[in-house]
């Protein structure tokens, strides 16, 4: 670890193009990040992101079922928990997981109840095998996953790119959860307000690649190097010297996953 050291907290990396994905590799020393968490659409998506992580120990893998889609068959589900129980040494990670908030959005009617069922069945497995568990949980949703994880008590969860009410913030803090910073805190006014709401103690940067951000970053490829701006705006808001702030984060990131 360099003094400006960071870890992308959440990437998906087998969603970028081939090309993309090479240049993002070949630069990560140029850009001092030492290591990525790719997190999973689904299980072919697992299988990709775990073979990439065979390839390259700075790629740390975890398997899961993005919940904005389609609910997956029984077979499906399945076949992905019997991949994450096979492979569970070289998985740092149970995700991308959570429910459908924006495709809800799109379609009002859709039931909550089969991915709150998929959810659960996430996070039994979690505290089974003994790892974190990511989380794609917004808004009014926040409330309901936090509840399924104090059910089950689970506390080493993240909550990437989080947004949500203060009284959620508050229990997520009180419960000991962590959340991770995407660029847009350089021009969103709710994610800076996040980063002054949460302890430095719990908070980790992503990408949340190959996501497009804005502002700065407007029709450039979302790459890891980007969250040194994400970094410096944190420090900013926190008042707290550049220095502290890549320490802390890097220990976060690092003793959150093992890594
Ligand atoms: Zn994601």
């Amino acid at each position: 670890m360099c003094k400006s050291s960071l870890i992308d907290a959440h990437i998906h990396l087998d969603l970028y193009e081939v090309e993309e994905r090479g240049k993002i590799l070949q630069e990560l020393d140029l850009y001092s990040v030492d290591a990525l968490i790719s997190v999973s659409f689904h299980l072919q998506s697992s299988e990709q992101n775990l073979a990439f992580a065979r390839g390259d120990r700075r790629i740390k893998a975890a398997a899961g079922f993005h919940p904005e889609q389609e609910l997956p068959s029984e077979r499906e589900v399945e076949e992905l928990l019997a991949f994450i129980q096979k492979n569970r040494k070289d998985l740092v990670a149970i995700g991308e997981v959570g429910l459908p908030y924006y495709k809800m959005k799109e379609e009002p009617s859709l039931s909550l109840c089969g991915y709150i069922k998929l959810l659960e069945l996430f996070i039994k497995e979690s505290k089974r095998l003994n790892k974190p568990i990511i989380l794609h949980g917004v808004y009014e949703h926040a409330p309901i996953i936090c509840g399924l994880l104090e059910k089950h008590s689970v506390t080493r969860a993240h909550f990437h790119w989080f947004k949500g009410d203060r009284e959620t913030i508050k229990r997520m803090v009180r419960n000991g959860y962590f959340v991770s910073i995407t660029p847009d805190v350089l021009y969103e006014e709710e994610i800076q307000q996040l980063v002054r709401d949460y302890p430095i103690e719990r908070l980790m940067v992503e990408t949340d690649g190959p996501w497009r951000f804005e502002g700065a970053f407007q029709k450039r490829m979302t790459h890891p190097g980007m969250m040194h701006r994400s970094l410096e705006k944190i420090a900013e808001i926190k008042g707290l010297s550049e220095t502290t702030v890549y320490k802390q984060l890097y220990r976060n990131t690092t003793e959150f996953y093992r890594l």
